[in-house]
Order: structure tokens, then C-alpha cells, then sequence
């Protein structure tokens, strides 16, 4: 196929923005090619050379497009510059400085093969002159082009070819290019797309095969599936209806969805929800995998979240983020941020592939699969029959540091559903928008030795605030966070002559420190928000008879309150008070008991 017929329908895709006509002019084209043109074709279309999860990128930065530019067309260099000052897109900077055909180089005029194959030799160059290398490759191309053809050709090495096509869109004009466009004609293309991820691989398969040959694309591993996502619900009741009164109840993580492809031999990758390879991001995740899943080949799905190390608590998720898109200083990161990936399903197994097995099927067999090690976990499950065990659950989760549950069906469908959202999975979660009003001043009780940088020092502190109505002390955080050096460093010193053998009898707390001090030294904290807590007793009975109240990511704020003892710190009924005056955005539990 000439280049110039497919710039050609490029711009009539351009020139519209109606999903039909775009459909019709992708089903004349789709049409119009030998199959095996047809990947090439389709990812083209999409703006990439191969399928998005590949992330294979040209590395063309603006300005070495812009002197590919110039030396193709002959231009000087300023006279590009001032071009794209006025356009604002090289490509049509490309367009107007491009010679009319007759003044272009002899030649014979560019085929779709040679562009493709062009651009990927730009993407694959590499390593020392690889500038100059793909330079050259681009204006060898710019030289052969027609005007129109340079727009498109820059504009994709730039990924600024901006069509308007969806891959929906492509779904469907293939599913009226080589079936009869029904809806079940269309189903079976997305199921296959969903399953692979690659439409290149879907269009070259149904071209040649028709809808049968769909069949034969199956789940493999280090090609991403589309993940399934749920639905919302406004209560948990709700929920359990929805579910027939019988649900699994998870913890809703919230961190960084990953998608974990293990091979029998070779290198682990890991993809995001929107499928691309993060495998570089997280590498004590690719070195934790192999151990912590039993058998191989296998992919499996977890949510990834920032733990602290010294707490074991987890942490909020915008720190996890820092580590999305990084390139250098992974390793200090890795330190400063470390994860930890809870599994929530399976999709291949050995060489089973197991999306198509009920959802209670999958948890068993992820749970003969995974061995919980530091890294990678279970996400934490519970299967519920009533409004109360539920409300249970979701009060530990959020207690624990998650944002809600995640309720999964146990119906005999609920598959794993490939790109679909539904109510085979519902998300309920609480959210906490507003910052809790005031620092709360706490009372020592205990620490926590430290790991790894922390070793030999304190990691984390047990706080407690004062009941004066029973002279006791209880406890509402541990905090490990907010901490500096220097801190750390003085921490056993400062609270030596405070220690103490035996839990005094005024500390009334579940946790066992390693270490316990007699109720005296005062610092300051910050958190998100209060919670009611299974484990903290701080207030206990006072909002639930079985909770008491828990401060969530707790954080030093840096200010030792030395001018306080340990009777004039936050007492219990100021923290009542701090937790009624949270201003709770959207869904309270449902029931309300523990909302104010
Ligand atoms: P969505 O992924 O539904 O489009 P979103 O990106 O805004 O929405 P959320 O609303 O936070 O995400 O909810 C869904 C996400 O919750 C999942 O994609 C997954 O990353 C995360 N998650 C955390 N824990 C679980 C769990 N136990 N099971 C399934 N997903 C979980």
C-alpha cells in the first residue's frame, strides 16, 4: 500500500468527528489491505509501532525533529523555528516548508512498509550516536515524502498524531469488516482484544479467520489483559443485595494496580491498570514474585501499596506515586518508599488459564499459590453473610489504612471479566477529604525497635491519650513517621529514664512494645483522619460498645510538647470530640452507628 492512501484516509478521519463515518472509512481500509499489512496498519493508526504494552518509544525529542526538518527540506534552521512559532505543530511547520514534488528528490514515492519499517529502526536505534542514527533515518523518510505525507510522518515520531480514533472504534469497523457487525460479532473482537491487549494481533486474526479464528487468542504470558473493574455502590446493604446476601468482602487497597505476568523462566513483568510496563519501577517486586508464588508460569493481580517498614502499617497512596514514571534514583526510592503488593486474583495458572473459573474457584487456587513474604501478600478476605459482619469489615479495613472494601460475587459467573466493568465487583469506600481539624498531643507508652536504616534504634512509638475519668492512659496510634535522623538517633537517650519493665498498670493498649515507658514524655501529631479502631482502646465504648478510636497515618509533626505531662495531653473526650467534628464528604457506614 502507497503511504500517500493512507495519509489520504488519515485526513478524512481527521476531518471528522463522527463515530460512524470514522467507523466506515476504517472498514473501507481495514478492507483494502493484505492481512499481514494489518498490524502495522492498525497500530499506526493508534499512533504506535506495536502494541501499547510493548512501550516501545522512537525517542525523538522536539528539537531533533525540528533539524530532521530542516535538513530534509533544506530550510535553515531559523526558518523552522519561526514556522513553528506560527503553527504551533512541526508537522504542519514540515508541511508548508516541504518541496512541491516536483523540486523532491528522485524516487519512487514511500510505501506503508518502508515508513513502518523507518520509524522502527528510529525507535530501535539505541546507545552512543543513536541521535545521529535516527536523524538520519527521518530525513531519508522526510526527503521521499510528499508535503502532506511529512505532516503525518513528524507528528507520529513527535506522538502527536492525533486522529481521534479510539480503539473501540477500531473494534467495531472490524467487527463490520470481517463479520456482519452484529453485536455478537462485535462482542467476540472485544473479547479478544480484552484478552490480549493487542489489536494488531485481533485484526490480523478475524481478517483471516473470521470470529472463529478469535477463538485461538488466549491469555499469555507478557501480554497484558485488560483489567476488570467494578462497580460503586452507595451502602453496604446494598451491596450484600446486589450479592444475594452472600459476599467475599476484601480490603480495598489503595495504591498502584499491578498486573503481574511470572514466566516459567525469565524475567517478571509487571504492567499498570492502563497496561504499561512499570517492571523497571519496581524491582524488589520482580525479585520478591518468583519466590512468593509457588508455581510458574502464572499472572496474577494485586493492588501495590506504600508500607511503613517500621510499623507494618500502610501508608497513604500519593507516596507510592512518587515512584510511578522514575527513572533514576530507583534505589533510593526503593528505600524511601517501600511497597508491598497484596494478590487479589489469578488469571493464569500453570497452563491454566483460570479467568474463566468462578471467582471462589480463582481465590483458592491464589491461595494455594501465593506464600506471603515480606513483599507480596493476600489481599486480606472475608466472606460475609449479614449487614453487621460486613460493617465489621469495612471498619478493620479503613482501620488498617485502606480506603474501603472491594466486594467480589461468588456466583457461579463471576468470572474474571476482561475490560469490563460490573457488579460482579463492587467498590465501597469512605472518602476522607478533609484533614483532621487539630494535632493531637500523645503520650509515649512504648516503642518498637526498628528494621533495616532503622536497626538498633526505635522505628515506631506507641501513643496513648489520657482518660482522666479512669486515670488510664489508651492508646490510639503508632507512629513511625515524621521522624528526621537526628531524631531517631537521640530517641533512646530522651526516653531511657522513662522506661520500664512491665506494662504499667494505667496503659491500656492490645499492642505489645518491645520496649515500655512509664506515661511522661509528650510529642505532637498529625493524621488524616480518626477511625474507629479494633485494636486502639482509646474511647472505647464510647461511639461502638467494641471500637475504640485510631488516628490514620499518623505523623510526628516535629514538636515535642515539653511544656506538657502526660495528665495535660490530648485526653479521651477532646479526641471524641475531634472525631465527631470530622466532617465525614459522602457514605458513612451504612447503619450510621459509627458515623457522628
Ligand atoms: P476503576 O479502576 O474502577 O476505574 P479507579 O481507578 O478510580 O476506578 P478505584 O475507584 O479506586 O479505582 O477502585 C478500583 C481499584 O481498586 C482497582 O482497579 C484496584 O486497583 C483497586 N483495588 C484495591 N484493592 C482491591 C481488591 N482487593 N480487589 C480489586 N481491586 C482492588
Amino acid at each position: 500500500m502507497q503511504f500517500a492512501d493512507l495519509v489520504a484516509e488519515y485526513e478524512r478521519l481527521e476531518a471528522t468527528s463522527k463515530r460512524l463515518e470514522m467507523r466506515a472509512i476504517l472498514v473501507d481500509l481495514l478492507r483494502k489491505v493484505d492481512p499481514n499489512q494489518l498490524p502495522p496498519l492498525v497500530y499506526l493508526m493508534q499512533g504506535e509501532l506495536r502494541p501499547e504494552f510493548e512501550g516501545v518509544e522512537l525517542g525523538v525529542a522536539d528539537s531533533l525533529a525540528a533539524r530532521a526538518v530542516a535538513l530534509a527540506t533544506h530550510a535553515p534552521e531559523k526558518a523552522v523555528t519561526e514556522s513553528l512559532r506560527r503553527t504551533g505543530d512541526l508537522g504542519t511547520t514540515a508541511e508548508e516548508l516541504a518541496p512541491k514534488r516536483a523540486a523532491r528528490l528522485e524516487g519512487e514515492p514511500l510505501r506503508v512498509d518502508e515508513v513502518y519499517s523507518g520509524l522502527t529502526r528510529i525507535a530501535t536505534s539505541t546507545g552512543e550516536g543513536s541521535q545521529e542514527l535516527k536523524i538520519r533515518i527521518l530525513v531519508e523518510l522526510l526527503a521521499r515524502a510528499t508535503p502532506g505525507e511529512a505532516k503525518y510522518i513528524v507528528r507520529f515520531v513527535l506522538g502527536k498524531l492525533r486522529l481521534g480514533v479510539r480503539e473501540m472504534t477500531i473494534v467495531d469497523a472490524l467487527s463490520f469488516a470481517f463479520a456482519d457487525g452484529s453485536k455478537e460479532a462485535r462482542a467476540a473482537v472485544e473479547a479478544a482484544y480484552n484478552r490480549s491487549s493487542d489489536l494488531g494481533l485481533v485484526a490480523e486474526k478475524v481478517a483471516r479467520q473470521g470470529l472463529k479464528g478469535l477463538r485461538q487468542i488466549g491469555i499469555e504470558v507478557g501480554r497484558p489483559i485488560r483489567p476488570m473493574l467494578a462497580e460503586r455502590s452507595p451502602d453496604l446493604a446494598d451491596v450484600l443485595k446486589r450479592m444475594e446476601g452472600r459476599a467475599a468482602l476484601e480490603y480495598k487497597y489503595d495504591g498502584l494496580r499491578v498486573q503481574a505476568h511470572i514466566p516459567a523462566s525469565g524475567p517478571v513483568k509487571l504492567f499498570s491498570r492502563r497496561l504499561e510496563q512499570i517492571s523497571a519501577q519496581f524491582p524488589e517486586l520482580i525479585a520478591a514474585l518468583p519466590s512468593s508464588i509457588r508455581r510458574r508460569p502464572a499472572i496474577v493481580e494485586g493492588e501495590c501499596v506504600p508500607v511503613d517498614p517500621e510499623t507494618d502499617e500502610l501508608r497513604p497512596f500519593q507516596e507510592v506515586s512518587r515512584r510511578r514514571g522514575r527513572k533514576y534514583d530507583l534505589e533510593r526510592l526503593q528505600e524511601e518508599v517501600p511497597v508491598r503488593l497484596f494478590l487479589f486474583d489469578v488469571l493464569l495458572e500453570g497452563t491454566t488459564t483460570t479467568v474463566d473459573e468462578p471467582f471462589p474457584e480463582r481465590r483458592r487456587c491464589l491461595e494455594g499459590l501465593v506464600k506471603d513474604t515480606e513483599r507480596v501478600r493476600l489481599a486480606t478476605q472475608r466472606v460475609v453473610t449479614s449487614l453487621s459482619e460486613a460493617e465489621r469489615f469495612f471498619e478493620e479495613a479503613i482501620a488498617a489504612g485502606c480506603e474501603g472494601v472491594m466486594a467480589k460475587s461468588l456466583a457461579d459467573g463471576s468470572t474474571y471479566r476482561a475490560g469490563a466493568r460490573g457488579f460482579w465487583w463492587i467498590k465501597y469506600k469512605r472518602e476522607y477529604t478533609h484533614a483532621l481539624a487539630d494535632s493531637i498531643d500523645g503520650v509515649v507508652v512504648g516503642a518498637f525497635y526498628g528494621h533495616g536504616r532503622r536497626g538498633g534504634r526505635y522505628g515506631a512509638l506507641l501513643l496513648a491519650v489520657y482518660n482522666p475519668d479512669e486515670d488510664r492512659f489508651e492508646s490510639f496510634c503508632k507512629v513511625g513517621s515524621g521522624f528526621d535522623d537526628a531524631t531517631l538517633e537521640a530517641l533512646p537517650h530522651k526516653l531511657k529514664p522513662y522506661e520500664v519493665k512491665e506494662r504499667p498498670e494505667s496503659i491500656v493498649t492490645e499492642l505489645v512494645p518491645d520496649v515500655w515507658f512509664r506515661p511522661a514524655v509528650v510529642l505532637e501529631v498529625r493524621g488524616a483522619e480518626l477511625t474507629l479502631s479494633p485494636i486502639h482502646p482509646a474511647g472505647k465504648g464510647l461511639v461502638r460498645p467494641d471500637a475504640g478510636l485510631a488516628l490514620r497515618f499518623p505523623r510526628f509533626t516535629g514538636r515535642w510538647r515539653d511544656d506538657k505531662d502526660a495528665e495535660t495531653a490530648t485526653t479521651t473526650a477532646e479526641l471524641l470530640s475531634l472525631y465527631r467534628s470530622q466532617v465525614r464528604q459522602i457514605s458513612k457506614p451504612s447503619g450510621g452507628e459509627g458515623a457522628p
